[in-house]
Order: C-alpha cells, then structure tokens, then sequence
C-alpha cells in the first residue's frame, strides 16, 4: 500500500505542533532549514528564466552523463512520468512480473506442496531477510522477513521491554520519537500498556538527553516521514545504551536510501517496510532486525508455530527457535514474499554509498533548481539543507493556506508526481536507482509553472 492512502498519515498532519517542524525540532530553522532565495523580479517572467533554465538542463545533462547509477533505470518499469513518489510506493523491477508468473504457474501450479521445501518457500522469510539485511549493515541471521512494519514495530517494542525489565523493572517508560509516523505511536502505546509502562513522546534529536534510568526502550525513525530528516543513529543508540536502555529504529524512510549500519553501530532492534526505497511491491512484507546478542533473550509477543524450534513437531509447549527466525509468526506471505526477492535483485551489483552519494545530490540539485524556478516566497523547505540531515525526500511546504493539495493534483496532471501531506506540505521522494537529475530539472520547472499559474 503506498502510505498516500494510509489515512492515520494525513490526519498526523492536521496536529498543530507535528504540522511545525521548528516546534518538533528546536533549532532547526535557523541551521537547518534553507529558505528559497528571493528571486530577482526579473526573473521572474518566462523569457528572463530562460538563461538560468538552459544553465540547469545543462548541468542536468552533465550530471546524468557522469551518473554510475544510470543504467539501473532500464531494470524498472517507467514512462514518461516523473516518478518522485518512490518514498511511498516504490517502481516495479523488471525482474518480478517474469518470476512472480514462474512462482505461480510452476512453484504452485506444478509442484504444490512440494514447494514449500523444494521451491524453498519456508526458509524465504530469513533468506530474504539476509539479503535485506546487506543493505542496512546486518550480517546473516539477524533478519527475518515477513508481516507488516507495525505488526514488528508490536514484536520489536514488547520484546525490548522485556530485555530491558530484566536488568531492572523499574524501567517502565517507552520513548517514542513524538513526530513518528503514526502507527509506531499507536502500536507502541499499546505494547506500554501491555507491559506496564507509560509512553513519552520525546523529539528525536532529544532522545539522547531524555533517557533515563526508568526508560526501557526509545522507539524512534531514521528519517522522518514527513520532512526528510536523518536522525543520529549511532550517536542516539550510543546514549540510549549508556542509560542502560533498548533502541528499536524504524527503517522505512532509509533503507535501500542510505547505509545504516546496524551491526557497526550495536543497534538492538529495528524494523522497516520494503515497498518504499526497496520497491517491493504494494503490501510487500516488512522486515525485523534482532541483534544476535539478543537474540536468546527475544521473547516475542506473538510466539506463532513458525517461530519453534521444530515446528512440524507440533509440540504442545512453546519453545523457541533460535536466530532472528524467532521474529516469525504464522505461515508466510509467499507470493508477496517471492516478489520482494527477485525486486532485491537490483542491488546485486550496487552500492548503498554510491547510492546515497546519488540521493545527496538529486535532492541538492532539485532544491536549487527550485531555489532558482520557483518565486520567493511561494515555498519553504523543511528538508534539512546540511547535508548529514538529510534523508532522500525534500518537503516543501506552501505559504498559501490551502493551496498544496491543489498544487500536487496539478503537478500530477502534469506528469509529476510526489505526494501531498495535509495541510500544507509537497513531499517529493528521489530513488537513485532510477530518479535522473534532467527529471529533477523538469518537475522543479513544471512546479514553478504551477505556482505562477495557481
Ligand atoms: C511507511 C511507514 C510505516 C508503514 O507501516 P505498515 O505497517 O507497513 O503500513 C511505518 N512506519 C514508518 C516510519 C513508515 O514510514
């Protein structure tokens, strides 16, 4: 499901104190947040944009030529649409719609029941968890594949508690990162109730001051959803791990967008869907990390057959297996599985620094080319200018009341299509595997064309 369509999302955006970023991120305006510059008068008008629009196609067709990413755009499946929404939904690979009618007309058709061993179909979940796991710094065997985020956010939160509450059971306070994504918050508050703790919504960047003696767990994003900021994971899970607490990260926004680090960085548990940057597939399962120190000691709260030590001996008592399979649940999801594997296969031969190299400089291109494009004052970004700040997403919110959502329905009418989160903020996503910069030019051009129209 492309999270355009998740309601919790947009209605998150209606709050007063999320829809401000400056009030969820103390200090960030003033260093972190670039305003377009005011754009010459003259500039303003068609014939005088035309120097500055031949200086940035110019470049754009530079930098497309010098891309080592470019191949990879002929391994999805694209028109002429400018694709800007791969942060919800990500591009169909190539490589799915040829093995998903091979899994389904042979592995089931054919072979039935024989496949779940001889298809490999009931080892797929930490199969295809190591392969996810290359690209976020997990070694093998700490990543099972399959249900969705927030059913792990559930798994990953009440597990946490539990590791945390045998060092100590005062600890009964969960920290969630307060301008989460909604359902982390939903599902956390759940997992408090559950074990005997209270929530504390905290900003993420004032996790590493916030945590205490009684927290359990800090539950907090990579990169926020809404505005495109990169937290600090190895300086937040360092503190986190100095007040003697467990860090849970959510993934969505940065895998298959920039190198985590997991392993490196000692991370004790992190969640993520992969329809996003790892274009999955809408509904595409989601994935849980267990650090192999904890895993012995991962108590799942939902402890499904799949989970046991020898689950076809249908043993009445629960014990379970040992390794990040102990993240599984029930029978998985094969066919959306299946599709996930053979849409990882376009990382093969990538990088994820050549590919954060890519983001940094799509999303730096586009903010100047709207900077240039754009007049003064129309938009502001809440993307993080600096560089370590940023996730793969620019946010621009518009100074008319009300003006976004008509902004992005046009901007979609006219081939270029990002998101809009209520009330006032244009969300465009840059998937370096098949974003190219001349496309970046052009959707910042058709913006500005929008907005002097409208
Ligand atoms: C997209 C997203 C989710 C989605 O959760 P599902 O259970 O897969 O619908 C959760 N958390 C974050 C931070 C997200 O960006």
């Amino acid at each position: 499901m492309s999270d355009a369509t998740i309601p919790t999302e947009e209605s998150a955006g209606t709050e007063p104190t999320e829809s401000e970023p400056t009030a969820a991120q103390p200090g960030a305006a003033e260093s972190g947040t670039p305003r377009m510059a005011p754009a010459d008068e003259a500039a303003r008008t068609a014939p005088a944009d035309e120097p500055a629009r031949t200086v940035l196609a110019d470049e754009a067709a530079g930098l497309d030529a010098a891309d080592p990413l470019r191949a990879k755009r002929d391994a999805f499946t694209l028109d002429d649409t400018i694709y800007l929404d791969g942060n919800s939904l990500g591009a169909l690979p190539r490589a799915v719609p040829p093995r998903l009618a091979d899994v389904v007309a042979r592995e089931w058709g054919e072979l039935r029941i024989r496949s779940w061993d001889e298809s490999g179909w009931w080892t797929a979940p930490e199969r295809i968890g190591d392969r996810v796991g290359r690209l976020i710094g997990a070694g093998s065997g700490q990543v099972v594949v399959g249900d969705s985020t927030s059913v792990n956010v559930f798994k990953a939160v009440v597990a946490a508690v539990r590791i945390a509450q045998e060092r100590g059971a005062h600890r009964d306070q969960i920290l969630v990162d307060e301008a989460t994504f909604p359902t982390d918050g939903y599902i956390a508050e759940s997992a408090a109730r559950m074990t005997g703790c209270t929530v504390r919504p905290v900003a993420a960047g004032d996790v590493p001051t916030a945590v205490g003696a009684r927290t359990a767990v800090a539950l907090v994003n990579h990169v926020d959803y809404r505005t495109g900021r990169l937290h600090d994971l190895p300086g937040t899970t360092a503190a986190v791990h100095a007040a003697g607490a467990l860090v849970v990260w959510d993934l969505c926004h940065s895998a298959g967008a920039l190198p985590v680090g997991l392993d490196a960085h000692g991370v004790d548990l992190a969640v993520g869907c992969t329809y996003k940057y790892l274009n999955g597939g809408p509904g595409a399962p989601a994935y849980l990390y267990v650090a192999q120190a904890h895993q012995p000691r991962f108590d799942s709260p939902l402890p499904g057959w799949n989970s046991h030590a020898d689950p076809f001996g249908m043993a009445s008592a629960y014990t379970p297996a040992d390794g990040a399979v102990r993240g599984r649940v029930g029978t998985p999801d094969i066919l959306s599985m299946l599709a996930l594997e053979a849409a990882l296969e376009v990382w093969d031969d990538v990088t994820i620094e050549d590919v954060r190299a890519k983001s940094l400089a799509l999303t730096d291109f586009f903010l100047r080319c709207v900077e240039t494009y754009v007049p003064a004052g129309r938009v502001r970004s809440i993307t993080p200018a600096a560089p370590a700040e940023r996730g793969s997403q620019v946010a621009l919110r518009c100074a008319e009341a009300g003006e976004a959502g008509e902004v992005m329905a046009e901007l979609v009418r006219r081939g270029v299509v990002g998101d809009f989160r209520r009330p006032d903020v244009l969300r465009f996503g840059f998937t370096p595997l098949y974003t190219g910069f001349a496309e970046v030019e052009r959707a910042a051009r058709v913006l500005a064309d929008v907005l002097k129209e409208g």
